[in-house]
């Protein structure tokens, strides 16, 4: 497995694998990898013979407050879960190549940006869409894999590789989980004991959603009051930043779940920020 920081030497490796047929998988992550990347490398795998795993923090999907600075970078450890989950290229590219001095060029992906989580993250969609953009640039994939734990950055690039053409096939994996339901995250690092005991909270009220809408209660309203009610009981140091009821292609809200509805949230801990959800089909 190669590990390479420049961007022609990436063109140069992957071309040649171009030229003997292979096809081309890649899976973009900003490091501090767990099992739910792992999970995604070994689906690119399965849907290509040739897998770049990108590593970058990207500066343009943070906010001013976010964090950032203290991200956890640790590139050995991330080369080594790359090597054994079967990757053949680690691309860990430097800052100051991806947005060299007088870089101005950004993309944004409008509507589908805007609400979950482009509400309360301004600018975080247009940051994600840019790097993807020079990413699929850069890799040239045939096929990019992404998370559905992430479920509005997926609609995002769909629409993003749909719109300016790329040619592309995006393919999503579903969520890996921790034993007790929390959503695996990079993030899940920073909460404190007391946090990290409360945080299946998300998951335990997504649960509630899918379990209210199967005995036939599909209020929007309702089930987002019963959600907030359970995270209020079994994450008290957790604020809900958010709990959205979408259509799954749209993201639009909606007032009756029906088939193909996101339901999504977010909760802000002290130390951490954690989203979750789960499709209702
Ligand atoms: P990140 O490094 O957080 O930017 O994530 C890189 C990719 O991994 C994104 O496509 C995420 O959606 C995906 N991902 C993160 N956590 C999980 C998880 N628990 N299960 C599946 N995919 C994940």
């Amino acid at each position: 497995m190669r590990i390479v920081k420049s961007i022609p030497q990436l063109r140069k490796l992957v071309a040649a694998q171009r030229t003997k047929g292979r096809s081309i998988g890649f899976v973009p992550t900003m490091g501090a990898l767990h099992e739910g990347h792992l999970s995604l490398i070994r689906l690119a795998q399965r849907k290509s013979k040739y897998v770049v795993v990108s590593i970058f923090v990207n500066p343009a999907q943070f906010g001013p407050k976010e964090d950032l600075a203290k991200y956890p970078r640790d590139l050995k450890r991330d080369a080594a879960l790359c090597r054994s989950a079967g990757a053949d290229l680690v691309f860990a590219p430097r800052a100051r190549d991806v947005y060299p001095d007088n870089y101005h060029t950004y993309v944004t992906v409008g509507q589908l940006s805007e609400g979950l989580c482009g509400a309360s993250r301004p600018g975080h969609f247009k940051g994600v869409a840019t790097v993807v953009a020079k990413l699929f640039n850069m890799v040239q994939p045939d096929v990019a894999v992404f998370g559905q734990k992430d479920a509005q950055q997926a609609a995002v690039i769909r629409q993003l590789a749909r719109d300016l053409d790329f040619p592309v096939r995006i393919v999503v994996g579903p969520i890996v989980r921790e034993r007790d339901g929390l959503a695996m995250s990079s993030r899940n690092a920073y909460l404190t004991p007391a946090e990290r005991a409360q945080a299946p909270a998300l998951h335990h009220a997504l649960n509630l959603a899918k379990w209210l809408v199967r005995s036939g209660r599909r209020e929007s309203g309702m089930v987002k009051r019963e959600m907030m009610r359970m995270i209020a009981r079994e994450a008290p140091l957790g604020e809900v930043d958010y709990v959205g009821i979408v259509n799954n292609r749209t993201l639009e809200p909606i007032t009756k779940v029906t088939s193909d509805t996101l339901v999504a949230l977010a909760v802000k801990f002290p130390s951490a920020r954690l989203i979750d959800n789960v499709v209702i089909r």
